[in-house]
């Protein structure tokens, strides 16, 4: 029997998402990703020495060489002799000296595998909340004295140059109040240079260049687009608890299952991206990419294309590795898009992504592969009318959104969809201009607005997917 230890950054989005700015956040993945990292890096020469984390613990416990390499996780085996206590506040201690904001929680399990200790111990315990060592950030005085003016969330202890990345000109620009973990994000720390983030991996794997900032990434866009706007993406697993239950009663080398789960984000992440690109820029910037869960940024006019490919491929694996064992119920995954602005404030942006993508999850109780989506340029933060849809039915319709694009001119699609929004009485003035311009046939395969249902998709969504909808989902 091992003892598994499992230390997660919990809220990681949250924490990650803090600080306006692009390059603040991926300062912040890069400190987190060598903080956790237990293994070499792909470039690393041979007489490289061990990783940090590893030194750290030397002595308490080794990788668990079980599990895949998700942003944020820290999974090892606790040595014998050794208190799992001991080794997880020794974890703890080496990533708040490193992420002073974030939050973790250690939770830790004894099994034959890591499966099951997964299964028996750690699941429950996640569930129940109890016997986990949660590690919270140093709690801000009130009032505080002064707020750190990056992300206004932690009292200052510091100062750094407004502008942190001008470094020709460090000694003359002015300071301001900053808090211990932007400085870690804007600092000189050169642990942010030597972590790999994910967007890293993603662009060497597919050997394209990453893009400086958000406005950059907008500009991928086409001209009609505006190449201001950007969709960014939510996608997690659905039912892998249940998975790995199923899975403690098949035959078979369950050893790698929890690590082929995460290469297969992975590799959905990279076939997701190549799906749209067509330039040497990397055309998604990825914030996290977890076991099972990714949350990525793309130009708005290939937000559905990446969605759903992304949600294809996650579907595919998933189903691949439950064939295998036999098991009948395979994961599925659930997706949220939040079109906005390319300055939309991108926490509000990514709470949005995070509620589309649980209400597609509750529409089909996490057994179907579904999205939801929400236009926060054009709806604000309300709550869509119209149920998520399966990806199924937006695969069955891809064609007929094709035509609608190509057929209605963007006003027209508007003066549909708000006559249709007004009532019953509207909804015949809205089929009489469908007459007048000739275009009965392009709104025919959607369903009515008044008929409800899991399948297909509606006249009035079929109008709003239609605003982002750029063609071409194979
Ligand atoms: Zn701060």
């Amino acid at each position: 029997m091992s003892v598994y230890l499992d230390v997660a950054c919990i809220h990681i989005q949250r924490y990650l998402a803090r600080t306006p700015t692009l390059r603040g956040r991926r300062a912040a993945s890069a400190v987190l990703a060598e903080a956790t990292r237990l293994h070499r890096r792909d470039d690393d020469p041979p007489q490289a020495p061990p990783p940090p984390l590893l030194r750290a613990l030397g002595g308490y416990a080794t990788a668990n060489a079980e599990a895949g390499i998700a942003d944020g996780v820290v999974s090892v085996v606790v040595d014998k002799g050794v208190a799992p206590a001991d080794a997880a506040r020794r974890v703890l201690a080496h990533l708040r000296e490193t992420l002073p904001g974030a939050t973790f929680q250690a939770v830790w399990g004894e099994g034959h595998t890591y499966l099951d200790a997964y299964n028996n111990r750690i699941k429950p315990q996640l569930a129940s909340g109890q016997g986990l060592l949660t590690d919270l950030p140093p709690l801000a005085e009130f009032p505080p004295i002064s707020p750190c003016r990056f992300c206004r969330s932690a009292p200052a202890c510091t100062r750094l140059p407004i502008d942190p990345f001008d470094e020709e000109h460090r000694e003359q620009t002015r300071e301001q109040d900053a808090c211990a973990d932007c400085e870690m994000r804007y600092g000189t720390r050169t642990s942010r240079r030597a972590g790999r983030t994910a967007e890293d991996r993603l662009a060497t794997k597919l050997g394209l260049t990453r893009i400086d900032d958000f406005a950059a990434l907008a500009a991928l866009g086409t001209a009609e687009s505006g190449r201001n706007h950007l969709a960014t993406v939510y996608a997690d697993g659905n039912a892998i608890g249940d998975f790995f239950s199923a899975l403690v009663k098949k035959e078979g080398d369950k050893a790698g299952v929890s690590k082929r789960l995460v290469d297969a984000t992975r590799d959905a992440l990279a076939a997701a991206t190549r799906a749209i690109s067509h330039e040497s820029a990397l055309c998604a910037v990825p914030h996290v990419v977890g076991g099972d869960d990714v949350l990525v940024s793309v130009p708005a006019d290939r937000g559905w294309r990446f969605a759903a490919a992304l949600l294809t491929e996650l579907e595919t694996s998933f189903a691949a590795i439950a064939g295998e064992f036999g098991i009948d119920r395979a994961p599925t995954a659930s997706a949220g898009i939040a079109f906005a602005h390319a300055h939309h404030p991108f926490h509000l942006v990514v709470e949005s992504a995070d509620a589309c993508m649980r209400r597609a999850k509750g529409a089909y109780a996490g057994q179907r592969t579904s999205l939801d989506f929400c236009d926060i340029t054009v709806e604000g933060n309300e709550v869509p009318a119209e149920a998520p849809m399966s990806l199924k039915a937006l695969r069955a319709h891809a064609a007929d959104l094709d035509r609608l694009v190509a057929a209605m001119p963007a006003h027209q699609r508007n003066r549909q969809e708000n006559l249709r929004r007004l009532g019953a009485d509207w909804q015949h003035q809205a089929e009489a201009d469908l007459v007048r311009i000739g275009r009965t046939e392009v709104l025919a395969p959607f369903r009515p607005h008044t008929e409800n249902g899991q399948d297909g998709i509606r006249t009035t969504q079929a109008l709003r997917i239609a605003r982002w909808w750029r063609g071409g989902i194979d």
